[in-house]
C-alpha cells in the first residue's frame, strides 16, 4: 500500500505537498520496475506510439511532443539555444522565470528583462512596449511561477508576441501542464515545455515538449545549438517514434501508467479539480485571515495558479517553523524559495492529489500556524 512509510522514508500516501517534486501513486511507481526493452525497435516504438497519444492530449496539440531525458531544465535550455541566436526578452516575476533568463544568458545570448516583482503577474501591454523597443529573437515567460503561486495571462502574451512575426514565444510550464489549463495548438505557443515531476506527478527524470513548425525551422537555422539538445535530431528521431538516445526507459514506464489514469480522467476535469483545490486554499487563507492570523495570498486575484499557492506571513511568524511544525506531523508542504523563504510557505496543490486530502492538510496547517 505504502512503500514510503514502508521504507521509513516519508510520509504516509496523501501528505506530500511539495510544489515538486511530488506525490506519485504506487502504482505508477511500481512500473518502474519493469524489465529494459532496447530503444531501437519494435518495442520502444509501441510504447512511444501509446505515450504520443497520451501526452498529447495533455498538451493539446496535433504536433509530436518531444521526450526529453533530463530534468525541466534541460528543455529550458533546449528552448533557448534552438529557438534565439542572438536577443532574448525574459519575462521576469519570480525565480525560474529568472532562472530562464540566465539560461539564455549563459548560453551567450544579449538578455533584456520585462521585471515586475515577484508576486506580480506580467500585463501583456508592457510587453507590447518591450517588442516594439527591440527586435528579438525569443520571449522567454514562466506560465505558473511556481516561486510565488502566479500564473501569467499566456494567451493575451501569446497574442502579442504573435504581433511580432520572427520573435518566438518560449514557454516554462513545469507546474502548468497537466494541472492548469494548457491549449498548446490553440494558444499559438512556439515552444512549451514541463517536467515529469510536478503537475503530472511523475517520478522526475524525463521533461517533455512541443515545438511550433516557425520553432523547428528557426532551429535548423541555428549554428552551436549544442548536440543533446538539438530539437531537430528530437523531430527526426520522433517521427521513427524514437528518442536521438538512450531515454530514461523506467520514468517512461512510470507515464505510460499515469497517462492511463489523466486519460481516464480527463484534462477538462483534471483543471477543474486544480481549480477547486487551489480556490479551497485561497479560502482557507481567509478564514485564517477573519481569525485573525494575517494571512495573505502572495499571488494577486486572477493570476492565481491552480497548481501552487505561496502564502505570505506576518512578520512574526517564520516559514521554516510552519514547515517544520508540519513535517513533525508527518505532512510536507514547501518553503519559500529563495528570497521568500523566511516570509511565506508554499503548498503544492497539484497532480493527483485530492479536495479531501487537501482539507486534512489545512486541517492540520491551522493548528500549527495558530
Ligand atoms: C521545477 C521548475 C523548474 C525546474 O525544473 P527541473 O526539473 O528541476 O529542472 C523550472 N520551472 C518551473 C516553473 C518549475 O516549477
Amino acid at each position: 500500500m505504502n512503500s514510503n512509510a514502508a521504507a521509513g522514508a516519508g510520509p504516509p500516501f496523501g501528505r506530500f505537498f511539495l510544489p515538486g517534486p511530488t506525490e506519485v501513486r504506487p502504482e505508477v511507481l511500481e512500473a518502474q520496475t519493469r524489465v529494459m526493452m532496447g530503444h531501437r525497435g519494435a518495442d520502444i516504438q509501441d510504447l512511444m506510439r501509446e505515450l504520443q497519444v497520451g501526452l498529447k492530449a495533455v498538451f493539446l496539440t496535433d504536433r509530436p511532443v518531444f521526450v526529453s531525458t533530463s530534468s525541466a531544465s534541460g528543455l529550458m535550455e533546449a528552448a533557448v539555444r534552438n529557438g534565439a541566436a542572438k536577443r532574448v526578452l525574459a519575462l521576469v516575476n519570480g525565480a525560474f522565470s529568472q532562472r530562464f533568463g540566465d539560461i539564455a544568458r549563459s548560453c551567450g545570448m544579449q538578455v533584456d528583462e520585462v521585471a515586475v516583482p515577484w508576486g506580480e503577474a506580467h500585463d501583456p501591454e508592457a510587453v507590447v512596449t518591450a517588442l516594439a523597443g527591440g527586435s528579438y529573437d525569443a520571449v522567454t515567460v514562466v506560465h505558473s511561477e511556481t516561486s510565488t503561486g502566479v500564473l501569467n495571462d499566456l494567451p493575451a502574451i501569446s497574442a502579442v508576441v504573435a504581433g511580432h512575426g520572427d520573435t518566438l514565444l518560449l514557454v516554462d510550464s513545469v507546474t502548468g501542464c497537466g494541472g492548469a489549463e494548457l491549449r498548446t495548438d490553440a494558444w499559438g505557443l512556439d515552444f512549451v515545455l514541463t517536467g515529469s515531476q510536478k503537475a503530472l506527478a511523475l517520478p522526475p527524470g524525463l521533461s517533455f515538449g512541443v515545438a511550433s513548425e516557425a520553432m523547428l525551422s528557426r532551429s535548423a537555422s541555428m549554428t552551436r545549438k549544442g548536440y543533446y539538445f538539438d530539437l531537430i535530431e528530437f523531430a527526426t528521431n520522433i517521427d521513427k517514434l524514437q528518442t536521438p538516445s538512450t531515454p530514461a526507459l523506467s520514468t517512461m514506464y512510470a507515464l505510460q501508467v499515469q497517462l492511463q489514469y489523466i486519460t481516464t480522467e480527463t484534462m477538462e476535469a483534471r483543471w477543474a479539480r486544480h481549480t477547486a483545490m487551489a480556490e479551497r486554499t485561497h479560502a482557507w487563507v481567509a478564514d485564517m485571515q477573519a481569525s485573525g492570523v494575517a494571512l495573505r495570498v502572495m499571488a494577486p486575484e486572477g493570476h492565481r495558479s491552480g497548481t501552487v499557492t505561496a502564502v505570505a506571513l506576518p512578520e512574526d511568524m517564520s516559514g521554516p517553523a510552519i514547515v517544520k511544525g508540519m513535517k513533525e506531523r508527518g505532512w510536507v508542504i514547501g518553503g519559500g524559495y529563495g528570497k521568500l523563504k523566511d516570509t511565506s510557505f508554499r503548498i503544492g496543490h497539484m497532480g493527483d492529489h485530492t479536495l479531501d486530502e487537501l482539507n486534512e492538510l489545512l486541517a492540520e496547517l491551522t493548528e500549527v500556524v495558530r
